[in-house]
């Protein structure tokens, strides 16, 4: 039986929590009913009726493929010793709660994934107070066996259940010290392996059994997404099966009283702060309503809504009807020698749009990327646990005081870029972003304002395109799609919201509602963070790519650029890595866009005559000032079935306290919008606020109740937040990035408000449980625009300081962030650059003129399109 009890949680919250265990039951979850169709562990569940197998014909094959071969034996261990193996296996189960089979062989997934990254990186980040991940995890099994045999038994795997369950919250707490736990972060080390171990349970079709999980419904995807909740609320599809009612009635009763009443009873919250702040919000909406502001030219717009083609971007027409992949049969080639009109580092939001917008008015451009040339059909599988190879997942050392985990949670890798597994909530920015520092006194103001971008906001909306209701927040605005259907989940949120005085709004995300050209429509199958195998979720790789193709920009994908060339002020091109051979490519202009921690990390990278300390970095300003997001997820449980997997993630969200408030300890704000954790992501949540052993799959089985909310917080951009080169090098050769990030006092005071915001909006929308995690999200920043080459990297044209024909194109030129999400200003940033290019206003050798300032408030609400 695990132990783990935290003082100031309710029951339901400690590891010992099991609704309906009563006096000496056996752990085995044997109050639930038995398994009547397909396998759970142990054979027991809340739908027992549920064959998640029945529906495999009904899945694309690369997916089904990855699923099935998970209930096949696993043959010898490949990474882990035979005694790891009997330690870590023991590990596994207690974490797990698998007291008895059929079990979840958990470690061999763990076991496969370590083996298949021997010597790269594996989840795309290293704690600079932990080893290697493959190291973490040896040290770990030697940690476990040498503590069991200094509590009396001679290994883990033999010590008594009670010193097994003790030994695994001490490490979960970082109590274990000396020996081999020596000189690790004991807590981040559990994190590690624990995570690693919940993947391999919940990527795991009868994990998915157990919990009433839908699994990757492609090609046809779901149709009932839980609108118009019903008594129950179960909107599932007919194969989908209702959760069990014929167990124990009183225990049920029992159940959803404690649910319902034990955590409030506990653990007051006192709303008297939520109703000055639900008159505040109330009193914002009734604003918003009365005062709609003038729509002039966006009233034809709205008429003619989702009938609007982009003007000068053919993607969506040039995509096959039936196949997903970017036709490259006539891509244009060019030779090394060529000297390019534009090369470009990076094949993401930043590259791919200003690669579209150059090849379109006749330059002749080549784009290296690292990654692949992703198709959709043959390499993305619906699914959370193999959808590895399409994040950044080389090595990258991450420190600070509050270090930021980078890998799937952060950044893309391969032609799209980040935007391939992005959400796809595509907000603007506010006109106050790009002037904080003289509207409030924090952060920075950038060389160029809002209204600067206005019209490329408008274009890339058009092409990506954007679905969502009206906008009220910042500069009012239209979406060129209306808004998407919600999910039960979503609709329960918009619902609570409305009753709590706070306005909520259907989007923006950049997901087709109907067709596209030759794209399909959204099928709310929720795996946009996996890449959508559907093509209806816009990124770069849709969006933009096959339209630089046609008009003659080549695409070459697999080449890592390694150091950008130079000579003296003037970049002559870029030396990068295909297939193993060195190469180099000559161009008239380079534009890096590689994200914000591989763009300053190229730049450093790139020290050479002239540039000692890094290209463009003469007063140490690369790689300073890098920002993201704080992200908590903050879960409310609720009475009916939501199934929160239907649809794609991002749905609903407001920017009511997007500005500085004066009521408000902080200046700046955040946003809120609605996150739907499929089960791997869902348990880790669970995991984060301390559940393991058998309350982490009693919470488990419940994942089709929760409904989750994410704050999005302002964090201010801070010199020391910043990339450098660690001392560990790639395989390459060249030292890899290395992120320090740490909070300060207004980021904390902002984070801290948002969860206690969301966290009341919960309660008032009847949650009865709510779970609350800290995360972080969004890079950017790194080589910031600015005003000079003493605080920032890039002119107003991206144009490096110092140079005549170095660019910065992606969100690492950004001065600060504000709570809206950033892929659509970066994309708009490019365009707005393709345009002066196109326009000749950015000549090569001379320096641009220093820029306004904009110091104007009246510009906030200038001009209205
Ligand atoms: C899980 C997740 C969810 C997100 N959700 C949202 C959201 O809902 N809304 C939103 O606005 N944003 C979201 N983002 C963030 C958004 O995707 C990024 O901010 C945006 O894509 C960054 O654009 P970029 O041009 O700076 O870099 P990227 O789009 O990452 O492109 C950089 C490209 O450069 C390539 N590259 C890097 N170094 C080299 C090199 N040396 N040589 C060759 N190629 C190189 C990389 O492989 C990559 O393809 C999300 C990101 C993630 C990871
Ligand atoms: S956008 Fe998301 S929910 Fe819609 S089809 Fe694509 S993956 Fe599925």
């Amino acid at each position: 039986m695990t132990t783990k009890t935290r003082p100031d949680v309710s029951p339901f919250r400690s590891a010992d929590h099991l609704p309906k265990r009563r006096g000496g039951q056996a752990p085995d979850p044997a109050y639930l009913p038995r398994q009547r169709a397909g396998v759970t562990p142990q054979m027991h569940g809340r739908y027992p009726d549920f064959d998640i197998l029945s529906q495999e014909d009904a899945w694309d094959e690369v997916t089904r493929r990855v699923v099935l071969k998970r209930l096949e034996p696993y043959g010898e261990p490949q990474f882990f010793s035979a005694d790891e193996w009997r330690t870590l296996s023991a590990f596994s189960d207690v974490l797990l709660a698998q007291h008895s089979a059929p079990k979840v062989d958990v470690l061999a997934h763990v076991d496969a994934k370590l083996a298949a990254a021997r010597g790269g990186g594996v989840n795309g980040y290293q704690y600079d107070d932990l080893p290697s991940e493959q190291e973490t995890w040896r040290r770990s099994a030697a940690g476990l066996d040498e503590t069991a045999q200094a509590r009396g038994a001679a290994d883990y795997a033999e010590a008594p259940t009670e010193v097994q369950a003790a030994i695994l919250s001490d490490f979960m707490d970082g109590r274990l010290r000396g020996g081999a736990w020596a000189g690790m972060n004991v807590v981040r080390a559990f994190q590690v392996i624990a995570g690693d171990l919940l993947e391999g349970y919940y990527s795991h079709p009868w994990a998915w059994n157990e919990i009433g999980f839908g699994g990757p419904a492609y090609p046809r995807g779901y149709m009932r997404l839980g609108m118009a909740l019903d008594e129950d609320g179960d909107q599932r599809e007919p194969w989908e099966k209702p959760e069990t009612r014929d167990i124990d009635a009183a225990l049920l009763k029992d159940n959803e009283a404690h649910l319902g009443s034990k955590v409030r009873a506990e653990e007051p919250v006192n709303l008297d702060w939520l109703k000055t702040e639900a008159a505040r919000a109330a009193q914002v909406a009734a604003e918003l309503a009365a005062n709609p502001r003038p729509f002039r030219a966006n009233s034809y717009k709205r008429l003619l809504k989702g009938a609007i083609q982009p003007r000068e971007n053919d993607s969506f027409r040039l995509l096959h009807v039936h196949r997903r992949a970017v036709p490259q049969e006539n891509m244009r080639r060019y030779a090394d020698d060529d000297e390019v009109d534009l090369l470009i580092v990076g094949a993401g939001a930043g590259g791919g749009v200003l690669a579209q917008r150059m090849a379109r008015v006749g330059w002749r451009v080549v784009v290296l990327e690292g990654g692949p040339f992703w198709d959709p059909d043959a390499d993305w599988v619906s699914d959370e646990a193999a959808s590895h190879h399409i994040y950044w997942n080389g090595k990258r050392i991450i420190g600070g005081n509050d270090p930021v985990a980078l890998g799937k949670n952060n950044s893309g890798h391969g032609v799209g870029g980040s935007m391939v597994h992005y959400a796809g909530y595509v907000p603007r920015f506010h006109p106050s972003d790009f002037m904080t520092q003289s509207l409030d006194g924090v952060g920075a103001d950038w060389p160029i304002s809002y209204w600067d971008v206005t019209r490329h906001y408008e274009a890339c909306e058009t092409e990506l395109p954007a679905a969502g209701q009206d906008w009220p927040w910042g500069h009012v605005h239209r979406y060129t799609h209306s808004p998407h259907p919600i999910s039960g989940a979503a609709e329960r949120l918009i619902v609570g919201a409305g009753k709590f005085g706070m306005a909520m709004r259907v989007g923006p995300v950049g997901i087709a509602n109907g067709t596209f050209g030759n794209r399909p429509h959204c099928i709310y199958r929720g795996f946009c963070l996996q890449g959508c195998k559907v093509n209806a979720k816009g990124s770069p790789l849709v969006t933009h790519i096959p339209d630089a193709i046609e008009h003659g920009a080549e695409i070459r994908a697999n080449s890592t650029a390694l150091r950008v060339l130079m000579d003296g002020a003037r970049a002559t091109g870029v030396e990068y890595v295909k297939g193993g051979q060195i190469r180099r490519q000559r161009a008239r202009r380079v534009a890096v866009a590689g994200y914000a921690i591989e763009s300053p990390r190229l730049l450093l990278n790139s020290a050479q005559k002239d540039w000692e300390d890094g290209v463009g970095n003469r007063f140490d300003q690369v790689g300073r000032y890098v920002m993201v997001q704080g992200a908590p997820v903050v879960m409310g449980r609720f009475p009916e079935m939501l199934r929160t997997y239907k649809a794609p993630p991002p749905e609903v969200s407001t920017e009511q306290f997007y500005e500085t408030d004066a009521g408000r300890d902080f200046k700046r704000g955040f946003s809120i919008q609605t996150t739907g954790p499929l089960p791997i992501g869902f348990s880790h949540s669970i995991l984060g606020e301390g559940h393991w052993g058998d309350a982490l799959r009693e919470y488990g089985r419940d994942y089709n109740h929760w409904a989750s909310l994410g704050g999005l917080c302002e964090l201010l951009p801070h010199p020391d937040n910043r990339v450098t080169l660690a001392d560990v090098t790639d395989h390459h050769g060249l030292p890899v990035a290395r992120f320090d990030h740490s909070l300060h006092d207004n980021d904390k005071k902002n984070i801290a408000y948002a969860k206690r915001f969301i966290r009341g909006l919960l309660e008032q929308s009847g949650a009865q449980d709510i779970i609350a995690v800290d995360r972080f999200a969004h890079l950017i920043g790194g080589n910031r625009m600015g005003f000079g080459p003493q605080d920032s990297v890039v002119n107003s044209d991206h144009k490096v300081w110092g140079t005549e024909n170095l660019f910065v194109t992606d969100g690492s030129a950004c001065p600060t962030q504000g709570s809206a999400n950033p892929a659509l200003t970066i994309m708009a940033l490019s365009s707005r650059l393709g345009e002066r290019f196109s326009r000749n206003q950015v000549p090569d050798d001379q320096p641009t003129p220093q820029p306004r300032r904009q110091k104007d408030r009246a510009e906030l609400f200038g001009p209205v399109g």
